[in-house]
């Protein structure tokens, strides 16, 4: 029986089609493409900037860094996310407070927050604080409540949206609509074109921004923080200057081709993602399986990248996990809290968050991705009903 993954990229004639006219062509490496992909980006998330670069850990590093993280820095991350979400403040030599999210959601727990905000020494003149909100499964993160108590204590907000594109909610006065990245309440969004996620480009990332100051910095810190101060009417219009320490974390033209092509059909992919979503959620609703598993709430403004259930038994996680496995099913744990990682038990030795420890302990991502079949997903459901079965 075929391997059923739990994420899978999508990859059309079209893709291709479009990687191979830019292999045929003058530029490999950043060339027009690149641009191309940053206009598109920027209109469909409606940001005044998009700034592509080489994965979705460079783009939080360019975005932290432009910002002015240093390591004079606090950085509240959410236990709950990938490493890279802190790993990319600890580049910087920030310190790195976890905050506990809320088991239900995975998403960054305001009270926890409030508290951490108002028990830290206040900032100093030139320190800066950072609140890294993670748009979680697909749900766009509360960026809203996230910015308001950011703003009162002098903190910035970046976004992670990398799970989210597409998610979008209502504002607290529920009038307007409020997509992942826009850059509302926020002062960056950073997004990943890892190939489990909604827009694949390989590998690849962007920093989303309103600001032009924030722009500029990320996009020179992405090629060696190297400008060219003079046109080609100068007399010396090949001259540059290196004036910061940056990285190279150019995309080439080859991802930002596949990106283009990719973004293209995101409309589709979010649409089938939702489907999936709702039949799971009919099919997975009944008596048989209630009392065992929970299930995410639907909302339309989901985007659904991860479709994760939780046990409420101790342990069943990791049975599911392997019984699911001896039956050609792949899941996967979406996360480790951060802090228990070996890397950061020796600064969070004793740190202990009881919403991202029962979350943790009972999470399980089951397969989700646009070309899954309803084949499969009944292949999925009818396994799940089997391990149950044999639990009982
Ligand atoms: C995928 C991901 C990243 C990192 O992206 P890469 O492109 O793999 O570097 C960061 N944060 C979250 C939440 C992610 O899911």
């Amino acid at each position: 029986m075929s391997i059923i993954p739990y994420s899978k990229q999508s990859i059309s004639a079209d893709d291709i089609q479009a990687v191979k006219r830019v292999l045929k062509s003058d530029f490999l490496t950043q060339g027009p493409k690149v641009p191309e992909f940053e206009r598109a980006l920027a209109r469909y998330f409606g940001t005044k900037y998009a700034i592509c670069c080489s994965s979705g850990t460079a783009a939080l590093h360019l975005a932290y860094s432009s910002l002015g993280a240093s390591p004079s820095s606090i950085a509240i991350v959410p236990a709950i996310t990938f490493a890279a979400t802190a790993n990319a403040f600890r580049y910087l030599g920030s310190d790195v407070i976890f905050c506990d999210v809320v088991p239900e959601t995975g998403h960054i727990c305001i009270h926890h927050l409030e508290k951490i905000l108002s028990s830290i020494p206040k900032l100093k003149n030139d320190q800066k604080g950072f609140i890294a909100p993670v748009s979680f499964a697909g749900a766009i993160a509360p960026l809203e409540r996230c910015n308001q108590l950011a703003s009162r204590y002098n903190f910035q907000v970046i976004e992670d949206a990398s799970h989210a594109v597409g998610a979008w909610t209502h504002n607290e006065n529920g009038k307007k609509k409020v997509y992942a990245g826009a850059c509302i309440h926020t002062q960056a969004s950073c997004l990943s074109f890892h190939p489990v996620k909604h827009v694949c480009c390989g590998e690849g990332g962007a920093v989303l921004t309103n600001s032009t100051e924030t722009a500029n910095t990320a996009r020179k810190l992405r090629s060696h923080g190297i400008e060219r101060p003079f046109d080609d009417e100068h007399d010396t219009p090949w001259y540059y200057q290196q004036v910061d320490l940056g990285w190279n974390y150019r995309m080439t033209d080859l991802q930002a081709a596949l990106g283009m092509s990719q973004l293209s059909r995101i409309e589709d992919s979010l649409k089938s993602r939702k489907e999936m979503a709702r039949r799971y959620i009919e099919l997975l609703s009944v008596e048989r399986f209630s009392g065992s598993i929970l299930l995410p709430v639907f909302n339309e403004g989901h985007a659904w990248h991860l479709f994760i259930i939780r046990f409420c038994r101790a342990g069943m996680r990791n049975r599911a996990y392997k019984y699911l496995k001896s039956k050609h099913i792949h899941t996967q744990v979406h996360y480790i809290p951060v802090y228990k990682h070996p890397y950061y038990q020796t600064m969070h030795r004793d740190l202990q968050l009881s919403g991202s420890e029962d979350y943790f302990e009972s999470c399980l991502s089951i397969p989700m991705y646009s070309g899954l079949t309803l084949k499969q997903q009944n292949r999925v459901i009818a396994e799940l009903d089997n391990f149950l079965a044999v639990e009982k």
